[in-house]
């Protein structure tokens, strides 16, 4: 089929109203499907029920996890992150059920009183600015939008947030304060940052001494291929130049174990652990050890967590492969105007639509009964300039469905190709 920006307006006009019968035939499968964040499937939250079995909870060292206590994590759960995130145990604090818990406690935490190295409370600034690499994370954005401070755009390159721009912004303002990234296998577009991109994070010069580096390591184990992608240490590279105290790295086992209800943890400085347990104190005597402790038991190290996703990976790959052959086979007459990510891991296809028809394209997905992530949520304040992104989310759904739900995706995206052609 010719490509559609080579056809005439009478070409054009024929193949609409095609695509529109054919829009109205999926309009009358009725489906009911949501598939608007990255969710794992039943299946793959059945790989792990065996762990809710245990019921030993006593620790390798004989502390009862089933009382309070230990604040920073059992020790051989603050182990296991720490062999995850290839770091020491004692720079790990294992904390509750979710990740972005730590994270809204750490920019809560700043807001409220700032860090050590603070001149003072974040909310005593006029107003704070924070980097958000986009596309990227909604829910990181909705964080600091939460607390009032200025979401900047930084435009992600294929080696992770354009660090030209990042270096030039943090140089001269002291209100910079921080930046949200997603290093491996980035949410959406499913990008590693290259090794000179987390170089040139750890050297940064900052204008403001108490600059943070919110490093969300959400998806450190969830490799799509044999040969997954490396992310070199942020924490170790920074201690080279001395600016271990800028990393609060985030992980947790929301999709390898229960979305959640698994395990989160933050690994950072010494000095940043201290100062964290010595402020979450107030809030709560111990996190949930018995969970902790069940993951321990379950999954024993890091190879027994790669063992598990390589579980995982047998149930989604063939779900990102059934999307991308159908992106593939069905859109080679706008493969000129549209693109879409391959990723080597992670949770997503990232999907790059004609300017000015994500919104259209989600619209007339829902309207068929197909919920996708908003047009505009992987930006900050959920705008994309470009009005293009659109965030796939194979995992959840069964297969036929996803196929089904596919078809209908690119049926929507090639009738608002042609019509936006049309309009031109
Ligand atoms: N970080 C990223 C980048 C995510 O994509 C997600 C979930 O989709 C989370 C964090 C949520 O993690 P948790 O369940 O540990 O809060």
């Amino acid at each position: 089929m010719p490509r559609y920006s080579q056809m005439s307006k009478t070409e054009l006009l024929k193949e609409e109203i095609d695509l529109k019968a054919s829009y109205q035939s999926y309009c009358d499968m009725n489906f009911k499907l949501d598939m608007s964040r990255g969710k794992p499937a039943p299946e793959q939250l059945d790989l792990a029920l065996d762990l809710l079995k245990i019921t030993d909870y006593t620790g390798e060292t004989g502390i009862d996890a089933r009382n309070y206590g230990f604040l920073e994590g059992m020790p051989e759960a603050r182990t296991f992150f720490a062999e995850i995130m290839g770091c020491e145990k004692e720079e790990v604090i294992v904390g509750g059920s979710a990740s972005l818990q730590l994270m809204y406690f750490l920019i809560e935490l700043a807001y409220r009183t700032g860090f050590p190295e603070s001149d003072k409370a974040w909310k005593d600034y006029q107003n704070i600015k924070f980097l958000c690499p986009a596309p990227g994370y909604d829910r990181h954005f909705r964080i600091t939008e939460h607390f009032g401070f200025d979401l900047v755009t930084v435009p992600m390159t294929q080696n992770g947030p354009d660090m030209d721009m990042v270096e030039e912004l943090v140089a001269s303002d002291p209100t910079v304060k921080g930046m949200w990234c997603v290093p491996k296998y980035s949410n959406p577009d499913g990008i590693t940052y290259s090794n000179e991109t987390v170089e040139r994070l750890a050297k940064l010069k900052t204008a403001a001494t108490d600059f943070k580096i919110f490093w969300d390591n959400a998806y450190i184990v969830h490799d799509l291929k044999d040969q997954g992608d490396v992310l070199l240490n942020l924490l170790a590279e920074c201690k080279k130049y001395d600016t271990q105290n800028r990393v609060f790295e985030f992980c947790s086992t929301s999709k390898i174990s229960f979305s959640g209800a698994g395990v989160g943890a933050l690994a950072a400085s010494t000095d940043n652990v201290k100062y964290v347990l010595k402020n979450l104190l107030p809030m709560l005597i111990s996190f949930d050890k018995l969970n902790q402790l069940r993951h321990v038991k379950y999954f024993k190290n890091l190879d027994g967590v790669k063992a598990h996703m390589q579980k995982h990976r047998a149930l989604i790959e063939p779900k990102f492969d059934a999307v991308l052959e159908i992106l593939h086979s069905e859109l080679t007459p706008c493969e000129d105007i549209t693109k879409w990510t391959n990723p080597n891991g992670g949770y997503f296809i990232s999907f790059y639509a004609a300017n000015g028809t994500a919104k259209k394209i989600v619209a007339m997905c829902k309207a068929a009964g197909v919920v996708l992530t908003g047009a505009g949520d992987t930006f900050p304040y959920g705008k994309d300039p470009d009005d293009s992104n659109i965030r796939i989310a194979p995992t959840f759904p069964p297969i036929q469905e996803l196929i089904s739900a596919t078809q209908l995706f690119v049926t929507c995206t090639k009738l608002a190709t042609v019509q936006k052609l049309l309009e031109e």
